[in-house]
């Protein structure tokens, strides 16, 4: 029997009371493992109502305890960090060894919430004017929400509700109801750290839940990671709301090969960051920038790896790829390979012939691709405009570096880039003429580090807080300045001018 899988509020699982649900599919067999409630507006609104209830005294608890309840949750996740990954596994359908990258990269993010203290240190000038003291400080929202996608089920919520607890917030998350799980062991690991119920929710839903947290008064920020359309949605929606919003969108991520690149170091990059998750990353490269020569060089070796990918059950710890997370997601894929050879571009490997029965026992039924590649794709082809999110990189040929710039800061996705080259003026000139928000050279993925923040640029980014980092700091606070002076200089009558520095 498939699972229920149901809703987190006030410390305690409540029951789906909905109607509404949602089957939940493990990739690799195909099988329904569980089926996943789809809230409605009153069982938001009872979430939303618990988080509201419990965040003054949350605000209210000094830092440095808030702190220690996220000393005390890291070292639960260190200790559960397998069994999270596993479940990842198993709605997801990744690799276990990158579900497994994915929960440390999440682990990041509570570590640095640990500093909380120090990030919500203020600033203080002494005597602004005579007598007068000015400082500034960054107080919680409120309740805040994260709205999340089913590409990174425990690191991108781990982007968000770490740092809003630690800043004070109190959260509602609404994880994607295609991997639900995770969320529910993450609410559950929170309360063993010490949270006080009510600070952390989770309902589980679709569009009617989105819509509910989006019109709710009391939810005063929302954060969003998923694809652009609905990005473009909540960050109006949001901000029609009165919200601040920050909300991160799709991509189409190119990564230059220059011909002085180390041809066999690009090779092994493409791969990883092409096929890695089954191009299911929001940071995968999708378009390989071949610049003068380098196609004939690195082509050849390209299509033999792509060819030998070991696609097998995530489970399998020799899988380098598994299966697509869906089988809407499948047929999404398999069209666009489709569309791409009606495009003109040369299908140079077809991941369309894999079969279940090649990725092991029991997986007959599973949503099966290879890794496919593409040359000749030009800019007009809509494999190349738009986000395909499978096991699909292009190859886009250019003469040199201007024309790979031109073409990237044409697109209208910024989300991430890298460079392949041993020359350190090119990288340099890259880098700063390049319009995307995160830059890797000769790094195929470069998903900054916890302290650093995470954002693209363009369509790829909503609203101007990224994720993470002080900047995720500032987005759960808001500043307060206070101006302050004792009795010395009080009793000498009202003052009508501006007030200067006297
Ligand atoms: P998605 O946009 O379909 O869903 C994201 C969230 O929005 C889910 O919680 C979903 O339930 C909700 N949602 C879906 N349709 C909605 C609607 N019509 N109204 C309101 N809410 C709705 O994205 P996905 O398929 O889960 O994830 C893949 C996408 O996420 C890709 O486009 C990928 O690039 C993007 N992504 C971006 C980043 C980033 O940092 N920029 C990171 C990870 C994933």
């Amino acid at each position: 029997m498939p699972q229920a899988i149901d809703h987190y509020i006030h410390g305690q699982a409540v029951a789906n009371s909905s109607g509404r649900t949602q089957d939940v599919t493990n990739p690799a067999t195909g099988k329904v493992t569980g089926r996943v409630g789809l809230a409605g507006a009153d069982q938001v609104a009872a979430a939303v109502a618990a988080a509201q209830a419990a965040f003054p005294a949350w605000a209210d608890t000094p830092p440095i305890r808030r702190a220690r309840v996220m000393f005390k949750f890291l070292e639960l996740l260190n200790q559960h960090r397998d069994e999270l990954a596993h479940l990842i596994t198993a709605e997801h359908g990744k690799v276990f060894t990158d579900a497994q990258g994915e929960v440390t990269r999440g682990i990041d993010i509570v570590e640095f919430a640990c500093g909380i203290p120090q990030l919500l240190k203020g600033d203080y000038t002494e005597q602004v004017s005579t007598g007068i003291d000015n400082w500034t400080l960054r107080q919680p929202l409120g309740v805040v929400a994260g709205i999340t996608p089913f590409n990174f089920p425990v690191m991108v919520p781990m982007w968000m509700f770490p740092v809003a607890i630690a800043a004070g917030n109190t959260f509602v998350l609404k994880p994607s109801p295609t991997d639900p799980s995770p969320s529910l062991r993450i609410a559950e690991l929170l309360k063993e750290a010490g949270l006080p119920d009510g600070v952390f929710n989770v309902v589980q839903g679709d569009k009617v839940a989105v819509d509910a947290l989006l019109e709710h008064p009391d939810v005063k920020a929302i954060s969003f990671v998923g694809s652009t359309p609905i990005a473009n949605y909540i960050y109006e929606t949001g901000a029609r709301h009165g919200k601040r919003v920050q909300a991160l969108g799709g991509a189409k991520n190119h990564m230059v090969v220059m011909p002085d690149a180390d041809i066999d170091q690009a090779v092994d990059a493409l791969i990883g960051a092409g096929y890695g998750s089954a191009g299911e990353r929001c940071m995968a490269i999708s378009v390989a920038v071949l610049v003068g020569d380098v196609a004939d060089k690195l082509l050849p070796k390209l299509i033999e790896r792509t060819k030998t990918l070991k696609v097998l059950d995530g489970e399998n710890l020799a899988a380098e790829m598994g299966p697509i997370v869906t089988r809407a997601a499948h047929e999404r894929i398999s069209g666009y390979i489709a569309l791409g050879e009606q495009e003109g571009a040369k299908l140079l490997v077809d991941g369309r012939g894999f079969k279940g029965a090649e990725a092991g026992q029991g997986c007959d039924d599973g949503f099966w691709l290879g890794g496919t590649l593409f040359d000749h794709v030009t800019p007009e082809m809509r494999i190349y405009k738009e986000e395909i999110f499978g096991p699909v990189l292009g190859c886009v040929r250019v003469k040199d570096l201007k024309e790979a710039v031109d073409l990237i800061n044409a697109h209208e996705f910024g989300n991430g880039v890298a460079c392949f080259t041993r020359d350190g003026n090119v990288a340099r000139e890259f880098s700063r003429r390049i319009q995307v928000g995160m830059v890797g050279i000769n790094v195929p993925i470069p998903v900054p580090m916890a302290w650093h923040g995470f954002g693209g640029w363009k369509r790829s980014l909503f609203g101007d807080m990224h994720a993470y980092g002080e900047e995720g700091v500032r987005f759960y606070t808001k500043q307060k300045s206070i101006m302050q002076r004792w009795p010395e200089s009080i009793g000498k009558g009202a003052e009508f001018v501006m007030p200067t520095a006297k």
